[in-house]
């Protein structure tokens, strides 16, 4: 069979786009994306021409057997998203799973990813983390969504819209606590690249007045919750508690 090659393209910076990533895309018989004008337009700008397929949330699950049908066939296949890395907030993940089941070599192209370029330069700690795409868009539930993650120790990174920029950093500053560090990188690899370091009180601030905070694109990085020792609580109020009980046992005998 053919191989389904997983190809990361820029986030912005035409520049990223690696020697490795146009050779594979130069080679292969035809290239899976989600908006064959948006893909057509970066090939025209590296100068190759191939067969797009369009492969987008709306469409995925009929187009997968025919893909897996022309990699059985022996036809080699790239798959890349709009921008960065593709199943990461983006399609594919039904056709690798489907790839991967039918025994089809699967061979990851790797390259610009958002998160990864936020979380590496935030100056939180890069690990562990949790990668959770993109938050709930409704009020209600995002805020029971960011509630639930409060406890949580791990960095958290999340895709937002631009437009509810601002609604979610005030969300995520009321559920996880106004003095949370966080980052927020914004037009990442691009002319007005940005990343914006703070508090969560200071970064809803910023966001709820700044103009450029309404424009682009943005990651927010967030600070996982204080680590809670329970060796520390045990040698603090539990020991006390213990102490007290056999003092009063003694004192009762
Ligand atoms: N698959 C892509 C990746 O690997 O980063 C992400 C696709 S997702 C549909 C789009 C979201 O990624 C945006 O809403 C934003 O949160 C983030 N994003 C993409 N490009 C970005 C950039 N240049 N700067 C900041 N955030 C970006």
């Amino acid at each position: 069979s053919g191989t389904l090659y997983i190809v990361a393209t820029p986030i912005g910076n035409l520049d990223d786009a690696s020697s490795r990533m146009r050779q594979v895309l130069a080679a292969v018989d035809c290239i899976a994306c989600e908006d064959t004008r948006h893909s057509g337009r970066l090939l025209t700008h590296l100068g190759i021409r191939k067969p797009l397929v369009s492969l987008h949330e709306h469409n995925e699950a009929e187009r997968v057997p025919g893909l897996i049908a022309a990699l059985a066939s022996g036809e080699n296949v790239a798959l890349v998203s709009d921008a960065g890395t593709p199943l990461l907030s983006d399609p594919g993940f039904p056709l690798v799973r489907s790839a991967v089941a039918s025994g089809i070599p699967v061979c990851p192209v790797p390259g610009p990813n958002a998160a990864i370029a936020a979380l590496s330069a935030s100056g939180i700690a890069p690990e562990p983390f949790r990668f959770l795409g993109f938050p709930p868009r409704q009020p209600g539930a995002r805020r029971r969504y960011f509630e639930s993650l409060a406890e949580v120790e791990d960095t958290l990174i999340f895709y937002e819209s631009i437009h509810r920029l601002a609604a979610t950093l005030a969300d995520l500053c009321q559920t996880l606590g106004a003095e949370r560090s966080a980052c927020v990188g914004r037009e990442l690899t691009k002319r007005h690249e940005q990343l914006r370091h703070g508090d969560l009180a200071e970064l809803a601030d910023w966001a709820a007045h700044a103009p450029e905070a309404r424009k682009g694109e943005a990651v927010i990085v967030v600070a996982g919750a204080p680590a809670n020792d329970p060796d520390e609580v045990l040698q603090g109020e539990g020991a006390r508690a213990i102490n007290t009980d056999a003092l009063l046992r003694a004192l009762s005998e």
